[in-house]
């Protein structure tokens, strides 16, 4: 994808602070943290979402989250991590290259401090759930 920023990054035409690469999977820091430590996963070719990039290419990708995820908090000394992956502009990606961010956490850091939880009017948990089980491909 020629006018695609992560490419261009995994091409070497754009600079990142690597932290970690091989075959199919590449990790550098955020360039706009949320915390210091703050590391971006992503694979080396191009799916814009979640939802395109194939189940091998993903595995790779939450293994290598993983390995990072432990070495961020060791670093920085988080109290947690979060990892956090978005779909398309509604969920905020900004960015159309399939990528997860690891996000270490400090008490109080005062990240997502709201979790604005509904609950479901009555009959509507049924309805969501049998729609959501119909659809499973
Ligand atoms: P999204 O909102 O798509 O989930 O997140 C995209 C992330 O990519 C943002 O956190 C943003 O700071 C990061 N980002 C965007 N451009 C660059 C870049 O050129 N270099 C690095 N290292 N990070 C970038
Ligand atoms: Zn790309």
């Amino acid at each position: 994808m020629a006018d695609c920023i992560f490419c261009k990054i995994i091409k070497g035409e754009i600079p990142c602070a690597r932290i970690y690469e091989d075959d199919t999977v590449l990790s550098f820091l955020d360039i706009g943290p949320i915390n210091p430590g703050h590391a971006l996963v992503v694979p080396k070719a191009h799916y814009a979402t979640l939802l395109d990039a194939p189940d091998d290419i993903l595995q790779a990708c939450v293994a290598v989250s993983r390995k990072i995820a432990r070495s961020i908090i060791k670093s920085v000394g988080a109290d947690g991590l979060n990892l956090l992956q978005n779909n398309y502009r509604a969920a905020g990606q900004l960015v159309d290259h399939v990528h997860f961010h690891l996000i270490p956490r400090h008490k109080g850091d005062g990240f997502m401090t709201g979790w604005p939880a509904k609950s479901y009017p009555p009959g509507e948990l049924d309805k969501v759930l049998g729609k959501i089980r119909e659809n499973l491909e």
